[in-house]
């Protein structure tokens, strides 16, 4: 018989700490022995300097199970109400193809995958993205498009600042279509008054044409209109063009299917979402936007561009263009600060047009088309006339005094409508209209007893409103990938090709310093595809949003307790956009005391790219300073500059622990110093796996920090984004935190995004995450990802020295494998070792970043010792492949390295004539025999595809 065991004891098998930690306490004992420290509370103590350490435990919630923390969430996620959305305004029902929902926004190949810096492990990514410009090209009728923005209103405002970049016109002023979505034009708002752009709205036809006759650099329509209206707008390009500025379209891409596009009538530049291609509505976000723009501008267009170079082999294959435009190189002359964008729903976007195809995309919209003219005629029979001119999807209805009880009864029967303004309700339909919806709409606008109208004259269908002139007769999605895979079995089988050239979390570790690629548990994933969070509309009532508010809620409380501060807004869509809303935190902080002259930022040489490129948005000055041979921030030098720019010093941006790997042992006495000259401390805090339940930046003397809840708090990378990029503060700047008038959020600073709480529909993960951890297995995390990186420095000290370490030869969560004395001794550089490492199967650790001919190894706690033991052993084993270069059996140029990495194809190539033996170059460690990864491209040249830029779908021919 057995004996009873203690409860408690028997309840730990459901316990999610041990899930989300890969080192048992058995690992543990082993890897401190390698390091050479007696516990892991001494190594944490001999790291962690003891001035910043925490003194009090954070308070949250004791850890549920994972199936407590669902049935906890359930419950939270039943208190939003899904109701039939009729609100538009950039946000529609649509129908996610099952195919997609399942195999690409559920599946962990296409969620856990990391930015493709690494071409060749991300071929299938890039496909996809270059599907996505494609769609966006021939949707547009523009000739480039990028591979996603963070939501419309953002993507509208990047146009703003790329037309002042980009146009002849010296103006300051940016006129913008009252006619435009709201909070496109109040995120727009936010971005100009920092750049002293001045943004002029025309509300009227009659204001617009006045305008259009005035001075300015640039103007945007949106196309339809947020009320509904199709304009023809050729005659007004003309007049812009005439003054040397730019016509900015945002454009609806459903539309655009039925209507001519913008690129047809002279538009400059196209921005829009393309969030009805298949990405639920999700209380705002993860959406993808999109940017086009003429050819000349191509050199100055912000964001990620995906282009097609040739491999080794001479082979066409994928990776990411014009690098050069981006905050890693160009810092604060950058064409902007995304870093993070909107990766995996910009794949679900471009495969619901591979899906579709043009046929389908047409039949879609058609029907949208076709049912809101139905609509139109029954709202009529009504009495209650839309307002004339040409529509899509939207109408708009003068209501007047009987706008109210009309809405109020939209809401008793389950349909939201939209007010707009001086009493006019809009109603905008989608591709998940229905006749039902038609009559539920028709009954909400009969007054009592009015009989509703019959649906059956309708069944021979009705002409879409669209006058001919207006109509697009040129054809779209003309490439063989539109036109192939529109059988589900055909879908699921490309879908899979494409997941299967790369290299994501599923297969193998992604030792990335500075991105934290973590376990995203199943767990974390599966809630935010829930009717409760994906289908309710951002600006649906507040009372049927209650589940989102108590979300919002909890997780800001959490985190504040994580970091210290005292107050937290969710609405950034990625860690740039936490920066540049701190930043304007800061500045309006300063102007609230008069102080409005401090403009200065005082950023350490090894910050993040996104660093200076966010201070620049705000209008801020720049100043770099030194670091130390250590890596440290040279704390003289900042002291110098401080006192140079005493009167108009606004803040210094510090990463912490640093980009090097360090604890810097005075960040205490730093942050102290910046007050003193009456500057803000801001803390980077991509690095808080480091430190959350061990130091936080609101206690030992940051002002603002942001978070990146997709590397720190598990939120997937998703080949690029979605992220979130929270913005906390202490106490005195809260009320600087960013409003959001259009979602009814009050603020002194506007709005960053165009949804209230963001990319809210990611949030449940990191909630789930803190839910199922508690104070304490959070804490172990941090622990354990610090002691995971000081093994793996440890064991590999005698093949790559690490570079920058504490006096007792500690680094914290990460660090940097110095591979340049290799150059001169075997010419091998760290781009050679990093592409070998995808012979081993793994994904290459960050490369040269931040110090040049480097590799900065960021292990987490997630993995298991056994993953760490092999990276370790492909490392070594590449290091002796190295030696034989080194000894001169290898040529420098003609070795396992420089060829690398080696696709199937060409090891099987009958005349081997390679200096090294064929097994040599495929380069399997024993355990890995069965389970090789097989890179689809040779090496990829990065130069010639910048010479010759192409950024669409390669012609067949190019493969012949
Ligand atoms: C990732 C990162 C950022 C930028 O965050 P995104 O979410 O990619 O915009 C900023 N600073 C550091 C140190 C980072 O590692």
């Amino acid at each position: 018989m057995q004996s009873a065991r203690p409860l408690g004891e028997l309840e730990n098998n459901a316990e999610f700490i041990p899930r989300h930690i890969g080192i048992s306490e058995a690992d543990e004992r082993h890897m401190l022995s390698v390091i050479g420290e007696a516990s892991r509370r001494a190594l944490i103590e001999s790291i962690v300097p003891r001035s910043i350490a925490r003194t009090s435990e954070m308070r949250l919630p004791p850890p549920a199970t994972e199936a407590g923390a669902l049935a906890e969430l359930r419950a939270i996620a039943s208190r939003n109400r899904v109701a039939r959305s009729f609100i538009g305004q950039g946000y529609h029902g649509t129908i996610t193809p099952p195919v997609i929902l399942r195999n690409i926004l559920e599946n962990p190949a296409w969620y856990t995958a990391y930015t493709p810096y690494q071409a060749e492990i991300s071929q299938g990514r890039m496909e996809a993205l270059v599907n996505f410009q494609t769609m966006v090209c021939d949707l547009t009728a523009m000739p480039i498009a990028n591979a996603s923005m963070l939501d419309e209103a953002t993507a509208a405002a990047e146009a703003m600042t790329l037309a002042k970049r980009s146009v002849k016109s010296r103006s300051n002023t940016f006129v913008v279509a009252g006619d435009c979505h709201p909070q496109t034009i109040e995120v727009i708002q936010t971005r100009a008054a920092p750049l002293g752009i001045q943004v002029l709205l025309a509300n009227s036809h009659e204001e617009w044409s006045e305008r259009l006759a005035g001075d300015y650099f640039a103007v945007l329509a949106q196309y339809p209109s947020t009320s509904g209206r199709i304009d023809d707008l050729r005659a007004d390009v003309d007049k812009v063009h005439a003054k040397q500025a730019a016509f900015i379209v945002a454009a609806d891409l459903l539309a655009l299917t039925l209507i001519v596009p913008p690129g047809e009538f002279g538009a400059d530049i196209v921005c829009g979402t393309t969030q009805r291609f298949g990405m639920p509505m999700g209380a705002g976000g993860p959406h993808a936007a999109y940017l086009a723009c003429r050819d000349e501008y191509k050199r100055s267009l912000p964001g990620r561009l995906v282009g097609v170079s040739i491999d080794s082999h001479g082979n066409p294959a994928y990776r990411l263009a014009l690098q050069t435009r981006e905050q890693h190189i160009r810092r604060e002359k950058a064409t902007s600060n995304i870093c993070t964008a909107q990766v995996l729903p910009a794949v679900v976007a471009s495969m619901y047009a591979v899906y579709h195809g043009p046929q389908g995309l047409k039949r879609i919209a058609q029907r949208v088309a076709s049912y809101t003219a139905i609509l139109a005629k029954g709202l009529e029979q009504l009495g209650h006339k839309p307002r004339a001119g040409a529509f899509f999807d939207t109408l708009s209805l003068h209501t007047g005094e009987a706008t109210q009880a009309i809405v109020s009864k939209g809401h008793a029967l389950n349909a939201n409508l939209r007010v707009g303004w001086d009493e006019y309700i809009m109603v905008s339909l989608d591709e998940t209209t229905t006749r039902d919806d038609i009559r539920l709409l028709w009954q909400v606008f009969a007054r009592p007893g009015q009989a509703l109208p019959d649906f059956a004259p309708f069944e021979k269908g009705v002409e879409p409103a669209i006058p001919t002139a207006l109509r697009r007769t040129s054809a779209f999605l003309a490439h063989p990938v539109f036109n192939t895979h529109h059988s589900e079995t055909g879908m699921l089988r490309y879908i899979r090709s494409l997941s299967d050239k790369d290299l994501a979390l599923d297969r193998t570790m992604i030792p990335l310093g500075s991105c934290t690629m973590k376990l995203n548990a199943t767990s974390e994933m599966i809630p935010i595809t829930w009717p409760e969070f994906a289908h309710v509309h951002p600006f649906a009532p507040r009372e049927q949003l209650q589940g989102y508010a108590e979300l919002d809620r909890q997780l800001r409380e959490w985190l504040c307790q994580a970091t210290g501060y005292a107050g937290i807004s969710l609405q950034p869509n990625a860690g740039s956009q936490g920066e540049y809303a701190g930043l304007l935190a800061i500045q309006a902080w300063h102007a609230s005391r008069g102080q409005a002259h401090r403009d200065v930022c005082l950023i350490p040489s090894s910050a993040h790219g996104t660093n200076p490129a966010s201070a620049q948005m705000v209008g801020m000055q720049v100043v770099v300073t030194a670091c130390d041979a250590s890596g440290n921030v040279d704390l003289a030098d900042l002291e110098a500059k401080c006192r140079q720019h005493a009167d108009k010093l606004a803040a210094v941006m510090i990463t912490y622990p640093s980009t090097h790997g360090v604890f810097e042992t005075q960040v205490k006495e730093l942050c102290a110093l910046v007050h003193r000259y009456g500057g803000r401390v801001y803390v980077d805090g991509a690095n808080m796996n480091a430190l959350v339940g061990v130091a936080a930046p609101g206690e030992f003397g940051g002002d603002v920090s942001h978070l990146n809840l997709h590397k720190t708090f598990c939120i997937p990378h998703g080949g690029g984004g979605p992220g979130v990029g929270p913005v906390c503060v202490v106490e005195d700047l809260v009320p600087f935190l960013p409003g959001h008038a259009t979602g009814g959020v009050p603020g002194q600073v506007g709005a960053v995004s165009a949804a209230p709480l963001g990319n809210a529909a990611v949030l449940p993960i990191s909630w789930m995450y803190c839910r199922m951890m508690g104070a304490q297995g959070l804490r172990q995390a941090t622990e354990v990802a610090i002691l995971s990186a000081n093994y793996i420095s440890t064991r590999l000290k005698d093949h790559y020295p690490t570079l920058y370490a504490s006096r007792n030869g500690h680094v914290a969560h990460e660090c940097i494998l110095d591979l340049r004395p290799l150059k001169d001794t075997s010419g091998v550089t760290a781009e050679d070792v990093a592409k070998r490492l995808v012979d081993y199967g793994f994904h290459a650790p960050t490369l040269s970043f931040p110090v040049a001919g480097t590799l900065m190894v960021e292990p987490t706690e997630s993995e298991t010792l056994e993953e760490l033991d092999r990276f370790i052993a492909a490392m070594v084993a590449i290091r002796e492949e190295i030696r034989r270069v080194e000894k001169g059996e290898w040529p420098q140029d003609d070795n396992p390295l420089k060829n690398a990495p080696h696709t199937a194809a060409s090891l099987l190539k009958s005349d081997w004539t390679h200096a090294y033996p064929r097994d040599a170059g495929a380069a399997v460690l024993d355990e890995r025999r069965h389970a090789k990864y097989w890179p689809p491209v040779g090496r990829v040249d990065n130069v010639w595809g910048d010479r010759n830029l192409f950024c669409s779908c390669v012609p067949m021919s190019a493969y012949e």
